[in-house]
């Protein structure tokens, strides 16, 4: 049930958070092997997980509640410890000097740089966090593995009914690890998916409305960025799917420290070896310009020193050759 309940977390939207609890419930409750001890206990369960968690105004535990954004307090958790370490020294100020410290504080934080106030999710996690290179690595070996046409199937966001974004312009849908390999093509999963996203009542139960969920992941686009709805996405980070796209479409460039892994081996320590015959640089443009030309006045068989010009123009003359032509 532990497994079930962390299903409905990340996987279920606004619209089929109470539909899903409510299937959930009828696989438990209506499970005919179950003794009348365990039903009983699943029925106090179920009452008490109703009202604290699913009625009352903390139901908004599944992430979908608030999609693609943080989910948790860490960062201001961060913020707490770093005064305690280095403001207030965990103790217990009396207002006179907590006014002081909170002004000092004020003026050290607003001297630190706010550049990642404007840096998008690529530029911020790919490059700067010390996992972006694996991010990278395995969004590039993800696209590897499904770069066929028939993997990755595209829809224009206008033919979607709803979009858990807004100003989508398309969505993708991509296999997940769940997605089995028979004939079954990815586009008619996709499909499946797009209808039941908002809406599980064509399901008849949990199970049911379960595999259809996890059978691929739909990705959708904003601008130039990509929102997968996998576990790892919909918390609000950025997963192999997502980047995989950005170097499909070309928003990415794949570097060489990216490429110097062999596909399905693990990375050696140490910093990545570059590529041989990889161009760092790229070549100049082969352009010629004008022909140089040297500049002789008087007539180059004149000398400057000739004692018919008067020395102003010798001097004059002097200086015009040295400039650059
Ligand atoms: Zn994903």
């Amino acid at each position: 049930m532990l497994i079930d309940l962390e299903n409905i977390q990340w996987s279920c939207t606004r619209e089929t958070f109470d539909p899903l609890v409510k299937l959930l419930e009828k696989k438990y409750l209506k499970n005919n092997t179950y003794s009348e001890r365990m039903l009983v206990a699943l029925d106090e369960f179920f009452k008490y997980f109703k009202t604290v968690w699913v009625s009352s105004n903390e139901r908004f535990w599944f992430e979908s509640a608030n999609p693609f954004r943080s989910s948790n307090n860490q960062g201001i958790e961060g913020i707490n410890k770093d005064i305690k370490q280095s403001q207030t020294f965990r103790k217990l100020l009396p207002m006179g000097s907590f006014v002081d410290v909170s002004l000092r504080m004020c003026q050290e934080w607003s001297m630190s740089d706010n550049s990642l106030l404007e840096a998008n999710r690529e530029k911020k996690h790919l490059f700067t966090q010390p996992h972006g290179l694996k991010l990278r690595t395995n969004g590039y070996e993800w696209l590897q593995n499904n770069k066929e046409s028939s993997k990755i199937v595209k829809v224009a966001a206008k033919n979607v009914q709803k979009t858990l974004l807004e100003n989508v312009s398309m969505i993708y849908a991509v296999p997940s690890s769940k997605t089995s390999s028979n004939d079954i093509p990815l586009k008619d999963y996709a499909k499946e998916r797009l209808k039941s996203r908002f809406d599980v009542s064509r399901h008849s139960s949990y199970d049911d409305a379960m595999i259809t969920r996890q059978s691929c992941h739909i990705i959708e686009q904003v601008g130039k960025d990509y929102f997968c709805d996998c576990h790892e996405g919909i918390k609000g980070r950025l997963c192999k799917h997502s980047v995989g796209l950005m170097y499909k479409c070309g928003t990415l460039e794949i570097t060489s420290d990216v490429r110097s892994k062999p596909l399905g081996q693990k990375r050696q320590r140490g910093r990545p070896k570059k590529m041989p015959h990889c161009l760092t640089h790229s070549p100049e443009p082969r352009t010629v310009g004008p022909v140089p030309r040297a500049l002789y006045l008087p007539s180059p068989n004149s000398s400057i020193h000739h004692p018919e010009y008067p020395t102003q123009v010798t001097k004059d003359l002097t200086s015009r050759q040295l400039t650059p032509l």
